[in-house]
């Protein structure tokens, strides 16, 4: 397949207008010219549109209709194939605080997935179980445990091995179980905590490594406590998440979070929730509602439920809020990610011979055409 006429956003440059040769499931070739000769295979024609690497998203529940806590045997399958229409190539199904049946169910799920047609599922991101009970936000507090290795390691056995990113509150985790789930190859990411500069400091030192949704369920800065917040921003070895809607945080704090912190070291993620996608409306939450209005998902009690914007969208707004260019926005949505995820060799930026997930956007940032593994699997 041949993706014709198309802007190219390459990790240094963009080409302006080229061609990608597509041969099974790899890029064969980025090439500078339009393809002009005769040829037998399939050719898109990119007019308008630019080519980014497929957008991964390191923190999503749901969308679309479907969320974690459906328990519905083609959950996954499901949201797999819906998040291609968001330009979404690859994802870690995102936990919310559910009881220890229902996250074995999801360990299991994810544990022998093979996506079909959607976007590949890299594993399971783990919220709510182990976070601050004084800072749950949308998470059920009754279903929070201690942070024990026993409950982990159960998890990690029945997902096998596919645990990736365990949030953790500093001021309730033993050092014993951050470096736990360094050895098994799991990013410590700190978030839904109370924790001081110090505990925090402690738990990098410890291996953390990562920051769930900076500045939401973190506090924020004070004059003599910098908190989780003033930790996370002059720390040189972590990224941070940001939920890049225009909701979650001020548009000038995402400017603050990325001019300290670097366009490199930030990742954008959705905290997608079953309402993304969908129109508004009222929408069952565990065994309550909540309000989605268009822009926002909130409780009864006007606590944020979770993100209603996906990726592709807020790739426009870290772009629009910061100047970045689109070049280091991408970043930000599927090289960083992929990066962390030690996935780079395969995922993660258009290069030759890497994996061909390929997203075509237009000039609102809408997807148009997705590719997973050299396959078409999304035509708006
Ligand atoms: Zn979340």
């Amino acid at each position: 397949m041949i993706i014709n006429n198309i802007k190219i956003v390459l990790p240094d440059i963009i080409i302006d207008s080229g061609s990608i040769v597509l041969e099974n499931n790899l890029i064969k070739s980025i090439n500078k010219e339009c393809y002009s000769e005769n040829t037998e295979l399939k050719i898109i024609d990119g007019t308008n549109l630019t080519a980014i690497p497929g957008l991964i998203d390191l923190h999503i529940h749901g969308a679309n209709g479907v969320s974690i806590t459906d328990k519905e045997s083609d959950s996954l399958d499901r949201l797999s194939k819906s998040l291609t229409s968001f330009g979404i190539t690859g994802f870690l199904w995102t936990t919310m605080a559910v009881s220890i049946e229902d996250m074995d169910w999801v360990m299991n799920q994810v544990s022998d997935f093979t996506h079909q047609q959607g976007a590949i599922c890299y594993g399971v991101n783990i919220e709510g179980s182990f976070i601050s009970t004084g800072r749950p936000g949308s998470h059920l507090t009754s279903h929070i445990f201690e942070a024990e290795i026993p409950l982990i390691d159960r998890w990690i056995k029945l997902s096998n091995n596919k645990i990736k990113i365990v949030t953790i509150a500093p001021e309730k985790t033993s050092e014993q179980f951050i470096k736990h789930l360094v050895e098994n190859n799991i990013i410590p990411s700190i978030g839904h905590s109370h924790a001081s500069y110090d505990q925090t400091l402690e738990a990098l030192k410890s291996g953390a490594s990562y920051f769930t949704h900076l500045g939401n369920a973190t506090g924020m800065i004070h004059q003599r406590e910098p908190g989780i917040v003033g930790a996370a921003l002059l720390d040189e070895n972590s990224l941070i998440e940001i939920i890049c809607d225009g909701v979650h945080l001020h548009s000038a704090i995402v400017k603050i979070f990325t001019k300290v912190k670097g366009w490199g070291n930030v990742v954008l993620v959705s905290d997608g929730t079953c309402v993304m996608g969908m129109k508004p409306g009222v929408y069952k939450w565990y065994d309550g509602y909540a309000k989605f209005d268009g822009t926002s998902l909130k409780l009864e009690n006007g606590t944020i439920a979770g993100g209603v914007l996906p990726l592709n969208k807020a790739l426009k707004n870290i772009i629009d809020f910061t100047n970045c260019p689109l070049i280091d926005a991408v970043k930000m949505t599927s090289s960083q990610p992929a990066q962390k995820l030690n996935i780079y060799d395969k995922y993660g930026s258009l290069e030759v011979n890497k994996i061909a997930n390929i997203a075509l956007i237009n000039k609102d940032y809408e997807v148009e055409y997705t590719f997973v593994e050299g396959q078409l699997v999304y035509q708006k």
